[in-house]
């Protein structure tokens, strides 16, 4: 099978790293990767949200399977082109993206789905949001209705807060994507990450993570597109799991189905868990990112395989083969990210790491110059490893951290703190 990753992440290191698990794999290009991905595929510099570029691609190389991982491409319908086109895609329709894509979408089919989560109400009037904050009180979350790129929700502990939110996202702070507001409830609890494969009608979950969103130690400081995860998460325990799958994964899909938007692809349910039971936060329609690296180092060669069996709807045949381990990646950032950091600094010491079945570094922001890997991102490496136990893969994973000698960047040294 000749395979086409779309992105340049750690995400698509390790699909990448994935896919060259499986002797299906035949040939692999990815678009545009980055400098650790070039050192196991073909990396080609297009645009991939330049829907002609990328089927270009794909019949110059002959591509059986198209992987996405970004939602942009996504949101802009590119599985859709290649699709009209008669490729096989990983990835849903632009229609079925938006319930990444817009946050009163996803309510309305909440809605329709019965799935539970937090009340809210949809505005494209500034004083209506107000009056119905001020009637409803704090906590209150105010979200920008399309993507903000994670910076568009506010969870407003006081009226004031939310008010100035409001004026914030009419104002023109979030362009587009604030002209339209949603206002939820205050969900409290514990959140979790849950990955399904969809193939339009069936739903196969492939496993749970929690992330560390924010920058500082202690879960503390500035958010950022996530610092360290782990997989699987303690407390979506396969009970709540299930409850999940049931009362909102699967009425999901049937909604969508219903309404001529067949979702197919992976569906990443981030929940609030609260006495023994999950309610929806978001969706996104890919997998997460560093979520993703430490769900490939579980599932390996597999992972290609499931997501082929989604691509062709055949999910109701596939099954998920478990291993009883963990897996944990700690992410090496830019001194300053995530606010401005220092470009070129070069990495040393990564030639030196084991890299099998239980340890890959995954790179993100990195690029080869003269021979060196130089931080060219924010985040920069996954450290990703696998153990028995959590405790045994964060060993591994810190054990690899400390031997990266890179001046220019830094970790935290916390990962996993809530589920140890
Ligand atoms: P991202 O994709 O970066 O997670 P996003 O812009 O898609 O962000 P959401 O996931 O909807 O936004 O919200 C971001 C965060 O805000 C959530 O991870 C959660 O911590 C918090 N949050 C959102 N909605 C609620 C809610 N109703 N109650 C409590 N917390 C919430």
């Amino acid at each position: 099978m000749n395979i086409l990753i779309l992105g340049s992440g750690g995400r698509e290191h390790a699909l990448a790293w994935a896919a060259l698990q499986n002797p299906k794999c035949d040939k692999l290009i990815v678009a545009p990767g980055n400098a650790g991905i070039a050192q196991i595929a073909t990396c080609a510099a297009i645009d991939i949200e330049d829907a002609g570029a990328v089927l270009a691609l794909a019949e110059a190389e002959t591509i059986d399977f198209v992987i996405v991982g970004p939602e942009a491409p996504l949101a802009k319908g590119v599985a859709d082109r290649l699709r009209d086109a008669g490729m096989l895609v990983f990835g849903p329709s632009k229609e079925a993206a938006r319930l990444e894509a817009s946050k009163s979408f996803t309510k309305e089919i909440c809605d329709a789905a019965e799935a539970p989560t937090a009340g809210y109400a949809h505005f494209t009037d500034a004083e209506k949001a107000k009056d119905y904050i001020r009637q409803q009180g704090a906590p209150i979350v105010v979200k920008a209705d399309g993507l903000a790129a994670g910076k568009g929700v506010i969870v407003a502990t006081d009226v004031q807060t939310a008010l100035d939110a409001i004026d914030d996202m009419f104002g023109g702070a979030f362009g587009a994507a604030g002209a339209e507001v949603v206002i939820e409830e205050f969900m409290a609890g514990e959140e979790a990450s849950f990955f399904v494969l969809c193939d339009g009608t069936t739903a196969l979950p492939i496993g749970t993570a929690q992330d560390h969103k924010r920058v500082g130690e202690g879960d503390t400081g500035l958010n950022t597109g996530g610092m360290g995860a782990y997989s699987p998460a303690p407390v979506l325990t396969d009970e709540i799991a299930t409850q999940a799958l049931e009362e909102i994964v699967k009425p999901t899909l049937r909604v969508m189905a219903e309404r001529g938007m067949p979702y197919q692809g992976v569906l990443y349910a981030g929940l609030m868990i609260k006495d023994g039971r999950a309610r929806l936060v978001e969706y996104n329609v890919r997998f997460g990112d560093p979520e993703c690296q430490v769900l490939m180092l579980r599932l390996g060669a597999q992972a290609l395989d499931l997501m082929h069996a989604a691509a062709e709807e055949r999910l109701d045949a596939a099954q998920v083969n478990w291993a009883e381990d963990h897996a944990m990646t700690v992410v090496m950032a830019a001194k300053g990210y995530p606010g401005s950091y220092e470009k070129g600094s070069v990495i040393k010491g990564l030639d030196a790491l084991p890299e099998d079945s239980s340890h890959m570094v995954f790179h993100a922001g990195t690029t080869a110059r003269d021979g060196q890997i130089t931080a060219t991102g924010g985040r920069v490496l996954n450290v990703t490893a696998r153990g028995a136990t959590l405790a045994e893969a964060r060993a591994r994973a810190y054990e690899m951290v400390e031997a990266i000698d890179w001046p220019g960047g830094f970790y935290r040294s916390d990962i996993g703190w809530r589920a140890l």
